[in-house]
Formats: structure tokens, sequence, C-alpha cells
């Protein structure tokens, strides 16, 4: 078929080129791609050599994304693979997929953005190939004479960074990328060449996709704002998280994010959780309000530029971290703060 030349064609023309190669995952919703994806590319770039891409995904979908993707730049090529049963890609059904492509095609990395999908993706295709992968990486360093590479990823909640290094002996070095660790790759360069690569259906598949529920908000996404303004066990309850933190929020424009505490109590949706068992973001300005700042809740912010917080409490180790710190109640603070940015 046209794909299988295709892809012999991409073959030999990687096989020649010397330097590392990388395959980056894009992943996409609604037509767009996801911003994870676009650090990833930048670190896949920082390698030094050749940047593929691969989108996979419904025919319907393919059509939107494909001529975004082949527009990122520092793409050099673009695979593409559609089937019904990539619309909703579980790792069951696109991991045959990877391994097809990487037994034909000679790739020195995969790289993926650190996100729920590729964190359950990437371990399982390094793992059908039997080799290492390396998840959650906030630098990498390519040493092409030895044909090795160097990542750094934070340890325990981030109280430590650990250097790991991936030797020539592993052929395939698969890794997923903090994206707040790398600049976003542009979404307007020269366009990339594209090739289809031909579906791998898996008959029977042991995991279905059965429905997902996204949570709609007219907000900025917590993940990519840059501005945050988090509440902590201190709002007391669902109605008080909301009118507390929504007056500030608009006015700065800002995502609102929470601490554990809060979400366990029930007075934030899961999905606002920011630290070590939530998101990691690094916002230009992250407000903590009564938030005591542990050390699981500051691996998710400490690396935002301004961080402001406000407490009662002066002891609170959230003001360790804190480039500004209001010691105050956040029932008077932040309502006399609204009124004072108020256009
Ligand atoms: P608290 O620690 O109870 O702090 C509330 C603060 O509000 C206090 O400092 C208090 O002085 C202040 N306050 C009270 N009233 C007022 C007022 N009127 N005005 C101003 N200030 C006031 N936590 C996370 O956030 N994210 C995570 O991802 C996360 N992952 C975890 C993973 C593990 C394995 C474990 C063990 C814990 C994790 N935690 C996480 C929980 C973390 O240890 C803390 O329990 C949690 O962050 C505390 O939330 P908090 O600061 O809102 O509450």
């Amino acid at each position: 078929t046209r794909a299988q030349f295709l892809t012999r064609t991409i073959a030999r023309s990687y096989a020649t080129s010397a330097g590392p190669h990388a395959l980056v995952f894009l992943e996409h919703r609604d037509g767009v791609i996801d911003a994870g994806c676009l650090s990833a590319l930048s670190a896949a770039k920082e390698l030094g050599g050749e940047v593929t891409g691969i989108v996979v995904g419904g025919p319907e979908q393919l059509k939107e994304v494909i001529p975004k993707a082949q527009k990122l730049e520092g793409l050099s090529a673009l695979l593409h693979s559609s089937s019904a049963q990539y619309a909703s890609p579980i790792p069951e059904t696109i991991s045959p997929l990877l391994e097809k492509i990487l037994s034909n095609l000679a790739f020195t990395h995969v790289v993926a953005a650190h996100s729920s999908s590729a964190k359950s993706l990437i371990p399982r295709v390094a793992a059908k190939l039997d080799v290492p992968a390396i998840s959650d990486v906030t630098s990498v360093e390519h040493n092409n004479a030895e044909n090795a590479t160097t990542f750094t990823r934070p340890i325990y909640a981030g109280n430590a960074i650990a250097t790991v290094r991936a030797p020539s002996s592993i052929p395939i070095k698969f890794f997923t990328v903090r994206s707040t660790a790398f600049k976003a790759a542009g979404t307007d360069g020269p366009e990339a060449k594209s090739s289809e690569v031909e579906s791998v259906e898996v008959t029977d598949p042991p995991t279905q996709h059965i429905r997902t529920e996204i949570t709609k908000s007219d907000r900025p996404d917590l993940g990519v704002a840059s501005r945050v303004v988090s509440g902590g066990r201190a709002l007391k309850n669902a109605e008080t998280f909301k009118a507390t933190l929504e007056p500030l929020a608009d006015v700065l424009g800002a995502a609102i994010g929470a601490s554990r505490a809060a979400v366990d109590a029930g007075y934030a949706d899961n999905s606002l959780q920011v630290g070590q068992t939530g998101k990691v973001v690094a916002p230009e300005l992250y407000m903590a309000l009564g938030i005591s700042g542990a050390i699981q809740h500051l691996a998710g912010m400490k690396d935002s530029k301004l961080i402001v917080a406000i407490n009662k409490d002066a002891d609170a180790p959230i003001f360790q971290v804190a480039d500004l710190g209001l010691v105050a109640d956040l029932y008077d603070a932040v309502p006399e703060l609204v009124q004072k940015l108020k256009p």
C-alpha cells in the first residue's frame, strides 16, 4: 500500500541520518494539540537531532489536527495514523502501533508529555521493547559521541533532583517531560512533510473506552494559566471557597487551584488540586490563600515566578517560599484586595 511505501521511504532516510532522531507523541483534544506536548517537543529539540511527530486519532479528528501538527516549530516530519479505535486512545490500542513504528523506523528517543495518558502509554511500549522509561524529566542533554542521554528529574516531592543517564546500551530512550520545565514550541513553523502509517487493529482489547467526562470551565486551564489563585482548608466549605476565591480570580483573570485538604473536604473539584499528587504548575503569579505550605503542596507550585501567601499564622511554612507574604485573616484581606484590584 501507499502507506507501507511511505513508511519504507522514511525508514531509509532515517537509517542514513546521523545523531539522535526523536519521535514525539502529540496528543490532542477538540482539534487542538495539548500544550504539554509543545513542551515535550522543545525537550526533544534539545537532544540536538531530528524530530518527528506522531498523531493518532479517528479519521475526522485527524483531518483537523494534521495541518496544525505539521506547523509545529522544530518538526521535520509528521507521522499519522487513523482508526476508529484511536478516536478515544487507550494504551492497549495505541501501544501495538508504536511498537510497529519503532521496529520499522530507526528512532533513538521517544518523547511525550507527562500527561495521564502518556504516563500509561510510554512505560507500556518501553516494557514491550524491553527498555526502561524515564518519567517527568526537567532537563535533557544528549552526548552524541557516546550515544548517551542524561536527564534530571525531581524526586521526593521535589526535595531532591536525580540525575539519570541512559547509556548507549539502551537503543531507544523513552521519556516523559514535565511541561513547566520547557518552553512551549511555536505553532507557526514551516510545514513538515507528513506520512501515513497504517493502523494496527486490536481485536478484543482488554480495556475499552466507555466515556470521557471533561470538567467545563470558563476560566483559564490550571495547567497553563499565567495566574493561579489557590485556596486551602481555611476556606471552610464549597460555598465559601467559591464566594471568596472567584471574585479575586475574576479580577486577575486567574485559574483557581486548591490544596489537597480543600479537595478532600469537598470544597473544590479534584481537577483543581495542586501538588505532588495533583497538578504541577509554574505560573507568573501563584496566590496561596489559607494554605499552610506542606511539602506535598510546595512540590506542585514552588517554581512559580511570584508566590504570594496570605495566612493568619506568621509561622506557616508557606512564608518560607513566598516572595510576598501577608499575615492576615484572608476573609478581611481578600475582599479588600479585590476592591483595590477592580478597574
Ligand atoms: P492546612 O495544613 O490545615 O492549612 C490551613 C492553613 O490555613 C493554616 O496554615 C492556617 O494558619 C491557615 N488559616 C486558617 N484560617 C485562616 C484565615 N481565616 N485566614 C488566613 N489563613 C488561615 N497536599 C496538597 O496540597 N497537594 C498534594 O498534591 C498533596 N499530596 C499529598 C501526597 C501525600 C502522599 C501526602 C501524605 C499528603 C499530600 N498532601 C497534598 C497533603 C499535605 O500534606 C497537606 O495535608 C495539605 O497540603 C494541607 O492543606 P492546607 O494547607 O489547605 O491545610
